[in-house]
């Protein structure tokens, strides 16, 4: 496994140090902001979505590694999917990182190269920084001009932040 897991860290970095479709999206009809308070990582997803297909995707923001390589590969992935097949995606990424991964079933999508990042279940507070994106894609497609915080969305509410 050890080979494997360095692989992975190897995709993940790349993907972090040089991100893919990063910058604002000339031509987007949607976009949606997302912050994940634990970690501190914000994103904005652009989406140009074309008779329910997402014809161009792209993102900008400032986050730790793992939310930056999330977005990139995300927005590599979802290039040219229906919005049926984002969600379902989306759904499958979100049981491999939370390690709920058991159903597989007809219908469920192929992740590719987004499997590099089974390794983040192992590191919970990690989860939410490779779901960002995903979450504030979905939001980009609800129209919702809102920006989405991973805790509203995702696990126990935690008390941290405040003034200081
Ligand atoms: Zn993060």
């Amino acid at each position: 496994m050890g080979d494997l897991r360095d692989l992975y860290q190897e995709v993940i970095l790349d993907h972090s140090k040089r991100p893919r479709n990063f910058g604002e999206l000339a031509g987007a009809n949607r976009r949606a902001e997302g912050y994940n308070p634990l970690c501190g990582d914000r994103e904005t997803v652009y989406v140009r979505v074309e008779d329910d297909v997402l014809a161009d995707v792209g993102f900008r923001g400032a986050g730790c590694a793992i939310s930056t390589a999330s977005a990139s590969m995300m927005t590599e992935t979802l290039k040219g999917k229906t919005r049926a097949e984002a969600e379902a995606l989306f759904e499958r990424f979100h049981d491999l990182i939370t390690g709920r991964e058991g159903e597989k079933g007809a219908g469920r999508p192929e992740l590719g190269k987004l499997a590099v990042f089974s390794g983040v279940r192992e590191f919970p507070v990690r989860v939410k920084c490779a779901t960002l994106p995903w979450h504030t894609l979905k939001a980009a497609l609800a129209g919702e001009e809102t920006t989405v915080s991973t805790e509203l969305t995702e696990g126990p509410k935690a008390e941290s932040g405040g003034a200081s």
